[in-house]
């Protein structure tokens, strides 16, 4: 008999590939605005300063000290004033078209399809995310997740993110599930795999940077293809 019932995945950099999709949505928008000529910057410039100020901005919307429309206007502000450039209508615009456009783009890791196709029948699938509701069900739909997924629980709705314990409480209680039937599997070592292991969940961390720790994880993996190997 199967130890687990319900498989939780986080999203971003786990099935949806977060930085090649960001980076396809920032080649429109540098092309749209027509930031090469405004800003005089290359796009590696453009997008690297934004990367640096949307951490810097997500941490404080992790620690509740900004709200969700500052975190989403001033990642861009910010961007512009770097290149000296403070159009607060071009920020508005680049923030509104960000969220439109990026939950469009569809690129997914290596084996995502295979290996949900393979669990699909065996389990019940869920995801849990860090992000807002709006751009995290949209990326699901577009980029053909949804049939898979029983449950998608985001951090807006459950009020908290991870690796807050009450988020994976909330996604148990949502799939009426138990944690020792549980397991969780995800690229963030902090948030979602020792996360999962405070909520008394087990987990598999998806490594793929093959970076070092001293962690006592469930199961390790640097391909999702291995997923099949564990859960089989
Ligand atoms: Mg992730």
């Amino acid at each position: 008999m199967r130890k687990y019932k319900h498989i939780f995945f986080d999203l971003d950099r786990t099935l949806w590939d977060f930085e090649k999709n960001s980076e396809a949505t920032f080649n429109d928008l540098y092309l749209i605005y027509n930031i090469e000529e405004i800003l005089g910057c290359k796009f590696t410039e453009f997008f690297n300063n934004y990367k640096i100020h949307n951490i810097a901005l997500w941490e404080l919307y992790r620690k509740g000290e900004i709200k969700k429309d500052f975190l989403s206007l001033n990642r861009f502000l910010y961007t512009l004033n770097d290149f000296g450039n403070n159009n607060l209508a071009l920020a508005q615009n680049l923030a509104k078209d960000y969220i439109a456009i990026s939950p469009q783009k569809n690129l997914l890791f290596p084996h995502t399809i295979e290996t949900l196709d393979f669990l699909k029948d065996k389990y019940q699938l869920h995801i849990i995310t860090n992000g807002f509701i709006e751009v995290q069900y949209k990326k699901i739909k577009n980029s053909g997740l949804e049939k898979y997924f029983s449950n998608t629980i985001t951090s807006e709705e459950a009020g908290v993110q991870k690796p807050a314990k009450h988020i994976f409480d909330y996604s148990l209680q949502k799939a009426n599930a138990m944690p020792n039937e549980s397991i969780m599997i995800g690229d963030d070592l902090q948030t979602d795999i020792l996360g999962a292991k405070n909520a008394g969940i087990d987990q598999i961390f998806f490594n793929i940077d093959n970076i070092s720790h001293n962690e006592e994880i469930t199961h390790e993996i640097d391909s999702l293809i291995k997923i099949i190997d564990i859960l089989n």
